[in-house]
């Protein structure tokens, strides 16, 4: 049977995101988005009515459909993008343990990301460099196996990491053995207060920017041999795979995006659908030449196509959530897919918003100025816009496009 009916557990979910996402978030998007903070205060409220935490990921994950994750990042997205990131970037560094870790490493892991109701944490997820962002094959950030110790030593430094100077754990990916390409590289788990780990200040941002970004450096950072997520067996056999030319194994930055592709582009439908609510209550108030600006066709003509436009982009990114949930394989690159049109819908609909508003959307005032400046990032984090394109090119034709 197919059905999009959703379940009451979902509307549930997405009911109560809501509530936080209205009452809370919102209210706050403006002063945090000011301050170019990380809002403490709220991801505490947020651990505190359980939706921020280990538990909270865990049973997101459960539901066999898939849908419950983009479900509750459109609804935290639609309260505010810099915020929700804030709360979802841990997501992105547990995702990182999730692909790659073992059962064990994860349960060790996963909750020291979060941190507890009373003293929340949060993660960071490390792959991009300054030379690194789009081709992750070019990746400098250096492993060596010290098998005295039983130790790890990275080098490097890693950019734009969310969360990057206030995380707790960051996931770090580092290259070690650059012969093999992006297949030579291997995922670790840095706990903060590691000699030779170092943050840099937040970057200062055009949008998202309650959410902290910075640069990470490791100099001769030394961990656990327990540290390298799935364990050395693992990686020796991947590695030996790589050797003889024989497929499987894969990057572990790459398992990373396939996973989170979806999820990332559930946020963009969020700001997108914010934007598109803001614009059609706006058109109804607002009068000029003696009546409300919706009753012209050149309004209400453009608050259909920006509806239609997000309507599309959720339906591409649930088939995305359900077919990677199903275990049902990407043949076209539907995961890029769904993030690739996201990211255009989101800002598109809340460029168009601006427009709805005339003068006082381009303010600080309003609110779609600033879900404008959230939106754009979608087109870059994650995988560029052209990044998505050559994926599904690639994925379609068959053909090495570059
Ligand atoms: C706010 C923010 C948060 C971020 N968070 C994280 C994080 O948590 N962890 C992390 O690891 N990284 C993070 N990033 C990094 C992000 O993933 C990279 O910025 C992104 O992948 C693009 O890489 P780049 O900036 O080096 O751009 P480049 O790779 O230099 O690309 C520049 C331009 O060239 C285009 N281009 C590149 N190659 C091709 C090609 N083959 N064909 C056509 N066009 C091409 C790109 O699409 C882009 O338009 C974050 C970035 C930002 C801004």
């Amino acid at each position: 049977m197919f059905s999009l009916q959703l379940t009451e557990e979902q509307t549930d979910l997405r009911d109560w995101v809501h509530g936080f996402a209205a009452d809370v978030v919102r209210p706050a998007a403006h002063e945090w988005d000011e301050r170019e903070e990380t809002p403490w205060p709220i991801i505490q409220e947020a651990a505190k009515i359980g939706l921020y935490g280990y538990e909270t990921l865990a049973n997101l994950q459960a539901d066999p459909t898939g849908l419950s994750i983009p479900i509750f990042n459109e609804e935290l997205f639609w309260g505010d993008g810099g915020i929700g990131l804030a709360i979802m970037g841990t997501g992105l560094a547990a995702a990182g343990i999730f692909a790659a870790g073992t059962t064990e490493q994860v349960i060790e892991w996963v909750p020291q990301c979060f941190g507890s109701v009373t003293e929340p944490k949060v993660g960071a997820f490390c792959s991009s460099e300054p030379e690194a962002g789009s081709d992750v094959s070019a990746m400098r950030t250096r492993a060596v196996y010290d098998e005295k110790t039983d130790e790890w030593v990275l080098n490097g430094l890693k950019a734009w990491a969310t969360n990057g100077s206030v995380a707790s754990v960051f996931v770090i990916q580092a290259v070690v053995d650059k012969n093999l390409g992006s297949r030579g590289q291997a995922a670790f788990v840095v706990p903060v207060g590691t000699k030779g780990l170092d943050v840099a200040k937040k970057l200062k941002k055009h949008g998202l920017r309650a959410s902290n970004t910075a640069d990470v450096f490791l100099d001769e950072v030394r961990i656990p041999g327990a540290n390298l997520l799935g364990g050395k067996e693992k990686l020796d056999a991947k590695l030996a795979r790589a050797r003889e030319g024989k497929k499987g194994g894969g990057q572990a930055a790459m398992a990373t995006f396939e996973l989170t592709r979806p999820a990332v582009a559930s946020m963009a439908v969020g700001i997108a659908r914010a934007a598109y609510e803001y614009a059609l209550e706006y058109a109804k108030g607002r009068v000029v030449f003696g009546r409300p600006i919706i009753e012209n066709q050149a309004i209400a003509f453009m608050l259909a196509d920006i509806k239609t436009e997000i309507d599309a982009a959720r339906l591409l990114v649930w088939r995305a959530a359900w077919m990677a949930k199903a275990g049902v394989p990407f043949a076209a690159a539907e995961g890029s897919m769904s993030k690739l049109k996201a990211g255009r819908v989101a800002v598109w609909s809340t460029e168009r918003a601006i427009q709805i508003l005339g003068g006082v959307g381009y303010t600080r005032d309003y609110p779609v100025e600033r879900m404008h400046r959230d939106a754009k990032i979608f087109d870059i984090f994650e995988g560029t816009e052209q990044i998505q394109q050559l994926v599904i090119a690639r994925a379609i034709s068959g053909v090495q496009i570059r």
